[in-house]
């Protein structure tokens, strides 16, 4: 029983974009069963069998680019251009997955341990079942796409609960999925608010959870997830710091500071919001990047903020920062409903909620540091470990603060660059969540490992 629907809104214009299902308890346990069956079908097929069927619903997404952008940009107010963007990386996630997959999971011999002349060992990685995906609505392709892909791939039917804030960009990539596989419901989307997302981590027959949202959130699912011993993978917030090290090219490291910043308008979990600068180098990057934050529009360069409620803790943080340190650019006249200007502020205390909490919008704290080594001190004092960044003139040592930084993942001399390589794993430490997807961790967050010894 589906009878309640709730609409999705354009952001920047406040009009309906569409009118959607709260779907019940009745209807995800409908899902999760017609998901079951569908997925005894598509173990069957076997490797190859779904790799070609991938493939044929990769064709299909491309085909759909512009339409799926425009409901993208619709849903989220985000410049189509942007929109297109995460399309286009989440169509390379679903040809890795389909082409990779068998090389990732299918079946080898084993040898070494006890293994010798009279034993013989395989591994194989096997499907889980039916998997259930949550998903956000800061970038509705490219962020479930990095699950579903991967689980589809290895074998799963899935079952996906989108964003309340995204749930048309959801519904689609469904249809169009049945559009290149119509045999079997090997993937739905159930839609609706939180609850509807709780109902399926709470049913026994879902193998895997694999969520993206926030920490808090994560929490709660983990929680129903353990009513079942279901494991999961948590994607959660961050806190993302750059680090401008010594001899760093200053007008790159500007570049992709604001660019890291600014993508999204700060609705990105990589993206950059505190900024370490070592005293050689302060002076010159904060008059480049004064100046070239003059230099960005609102509706050009960044899109709106989707979701009214985050604007709240976004003039809440600049309130904040901007009280206990020193704005270069921006205060508290920058939130223009639906927009957020990019906001600066130098020398806001560490303790402080505007360093210690995820922002997610255009907001970055600036802190001098003596060197390279207190930079990555105060960049490691975080209970997130998302991602990181250094721009540094010493490749050895850049090496060497990226593996030092606690997080799952780095950039030298670039910014966010891992989140588009489909074959690296994606994901983070502490408050920023556990488990991989993307590359082949992600295909084997899907799978059981199954080890079979046989006596020769
Ligand atoms: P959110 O936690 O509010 O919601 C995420 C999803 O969980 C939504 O589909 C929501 O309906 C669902 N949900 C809410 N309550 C639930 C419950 N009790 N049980 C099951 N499902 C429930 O997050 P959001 O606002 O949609 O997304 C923004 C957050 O996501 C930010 O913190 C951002 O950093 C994070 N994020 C992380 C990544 C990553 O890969 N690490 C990527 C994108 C976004």
């Amino acid at each position: 029983m589906t009878t309640l629907t709730f609409e999705s809104l354009n952001p920047a214009t406040g009009t309906v974009v569409g009118s959607h299902h709260k779907h019940d308890a009745e209807a995800v346990r409908e899902a999760v069963g017609r998901a079951q069956e569908a997925a005894v079908w598509w173990e069957e097929l076997g490797h190859a069998g779904r790799r070609r069927r991938l493939l044929d619903y990769k064709a299909v997404v491309t085909r759909e680019l512009r339409a799926l952008a425009q409901l993208v940009h619709e849903e989220t107010g985000k410049p189509v251009a942007d929109a297109t963007l995460e399309i286009v990386l989440a169509i390379t996630h679903i040809d890795w997955a389909a082409r990779n997959a068998r090389k990732v999971l299918g079946p080898r011999r084993v040898s070494g341990g006890m293994i010798g002349a009279n034993l013989a060992a395989t591994l194989e990685y096997l499907p889980l079942g039916v998997v259930g995906i949550i998903g956000p609505w800061n970038y509705p392709v490219f962020t479930p796409m990095g699950s579903i892909a991967y689980a589809l791939a290895a074998g799963n039917a899935v079952v996906f609960k989108p964003s309340e804030f995204t749930p048309g960009v959801g519904v689609k990539l469904a249809e169009l999925f049945a559009e290149a596989v119509p045999e079997r419901p090997v993937f739905q989307t159930v839609t609706g608010l939180g609850e509807t997302g709780a109902f399926l981590a709470r049913d026994p027959r879902v193998k895997k959870i694999a969520f993206t949202g926030s920490t808090a959130t994560a929490k709660r699912v983990m929680a129903a997830c353990a009513e079942n011993l279901t494991p999961m993978v948590a994607e959660c917030g961050g806190k993302d710091a750059f680090i401008v090290d010594d001899g760093a090219d200053i007008e790159a490291a500007v570049d992709a500071c604001l660019w890291g910043a600014l993508a999204n308008a700060g609705q990105t979990c990589v993206g950059v919001e505190r900024v370490y600068v070592v005293d050689a180098v302060y002076e010159p990057f904060m008059r480049t990047l004064s100046e070239r934050v003059a230099t960005v529009k609102a509706g050009e360069h960044y899109g709106p903020i989707t979701m009214p409620a985050q604007l709240d803790i976004i003039k809440r943080h600049i309130d904040d920062a901007t009280k206990s340190g020193r704005a270069v650019t921006g205060g508290p006249d920058s939130v223009r409903p639906p927009y957020v200007d990019p906001v600066v502020v130098e020398d806001v205390p560490e303790d402080s909620p505007s360093v210690r909490e995820e922002t997610f919008g255009p907001t970055i704290t600036v802190r001098r540091t003596k060197d390279a080594q207190e930079a990555l001190e105060l960049a490691n004092d975080t209970s997130y470990g998302l991602a990181g960044t250094v721009f540094s003139g010493d490749r050895r040592r850049a090496m060497r603060l990226a593996r030092a930084m606690r997080t799952g993942m780095a950039a030298v001399n670039s910014v966010i660059s891992f989140a588009g390589v489909a074959s690296l794993p994606f994901g983070g430490t502490g408050d920023s969540g556990f488990g991989r997807i993307h590359g082949a961790d992600g295909l084997r967050e899907f799978a059981r490992a199954k080890s079979i010894a046989r006596q020769r």
